[in-house]
């Protein structure tokens, strides 16, 4: 293998940059030469390819989003579209590709290895942290402290004008986003897809919390958490007790911003490791990070199985409430 191409696919994350550039410095130090694949899948089948030295990553490293831009793709959704695909990346001389994103990304990746039998390996880049195979997916942390900052503020308001708010986290059908603000921003309800609630039971905790002398209250709900999220569960929780709540949704300010450490190390780690399974001959797995060690697992089971929350945090977050 002499050159490798690298894409980020599917939503953004913070930390995707560092990712990149530690395929890139990884690639250059192994003598390999890198190609970036710009806008995922449709840059693929346009291609839509450039030339990627040490130099051209620089000063990437603190930026959120992603330099490589990031596209979805229907096109890659047909054979067509997908042989289309493989051929440009044949003719460009890729002998393995790197693909940052999140399970869709890992799915096109998966047929592409199957059909066309081009060597692909993932890297985590979702802020939903919803992968199995890794520990924390890149740009869960950052999303995570940005979303906790918004709560921290919207706390100062509720404590002041005594008032119930709910606030509304991204996270789709995981609530890995929401558990872990819930129990930083000290919430007094964690609304989980993992564990779906009624809004009588989330206004029976608002209530109790009230007679214990609790003035104001927060409710974080993940968006998959409530059907018809926040905004729905104020108005359910309204009409069932009366309680008057007010929604704030952090949707898309949680997807950027400067990636923190912890995602930049996490990111440079597997980038560099994704650049070392393909020199290894590995094809077809994702890349992670379990227990502070990197693991190797197939895009199939990647996909097809579901990362449980902590359930030892989440009682956690129950008796924290208190
Ligand atoms: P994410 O990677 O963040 O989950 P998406 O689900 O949007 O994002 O997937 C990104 C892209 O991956 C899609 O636009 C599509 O081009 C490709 N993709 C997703 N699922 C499949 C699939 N089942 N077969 C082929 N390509 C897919």
């Amino acid at each position: 293998m002499k050159r490798i191409g690298v894409f980020t696919s599917g939503g953004d994350a913070p930390g995707m940059n560092a990712a990149i550039r530690a395929v890139v410095r990884t690639g250059t130090a192994q003598g390999l030469e890198v190609v970036g694949i710009r806008r995922g899948y449709q840059g693929m089948i346009d291609g839509d390819f450039i030339e990627l030295g040490p130099r051209d990553v620089a000063n990437t490293l603190q930026r959120g989003g992603t330099v490589l831009l990031t596209a979805r793709s229907k096109e890659f959704m047909t054979p067509e579209g997908r042989a289309k695909a493989a051929q440009n990346l044949r003719d460009a001389g890729i002998g393995g590709v790197v693909c940052i994103g999140g399970d869709g990304s890992y799915r096109g990746a998966l047929k592409l290895v199957e059909e066309h039998h081009i060597p692909i390996v993932g890297a985590p880049g979702t802020i939903d942290n919803d992968l199995y195979g890794t520990d924390y997916t890149i740009g869960f942390d950052t999303a995570v402290n940005t979303a906790l900052d918004a709560i921290d503020r919207i706390r100062d308001t509720a404590a002041s004008h005594e008032r119930v708010f709910f606030i509304e986290v991204m996270g789709r059908h995981a609530g890995f986003i929401a558990l872990e603000v819930g129990i930083a921003g000290g919430a007094e309800v964690i609304v989980l897809p993992e564990d779906p609630t009624s809004a009588h039971a989330c206004a029976q905790v608002i209530e109790a919390s009230a007679s214990k002398g609790k003035k104001s209250s927060i409710v974080v709900v993940a968006e998959g958490g409530y059907e018809g999220g926040a905004e729905a569960l104020a108005r359910d929780v309204k009409l069932c007790s009366g309680i008057e709540g007010r929604v704030t949704v952090l949707g898309h300010i949680q997807r950027g911003g400067s990636p923190t450490a912890i995602d930049r190390v996490l990111a440079s780690r597997l980038g560099a490791a994704c650049v070392d399974a393909l020199l290894a001959g590995a094809s077809g797995v994702a890349i992670g990070e379990v227990n502070d060690e990197i693991r190797l697992t197939p895009f199939k089971e990647a996909v097809e199985k579901r990362k449980d929350i902590n359930r030892r945090k989440y009682e956690l977050a129950k008796t924290l409430a208190l």
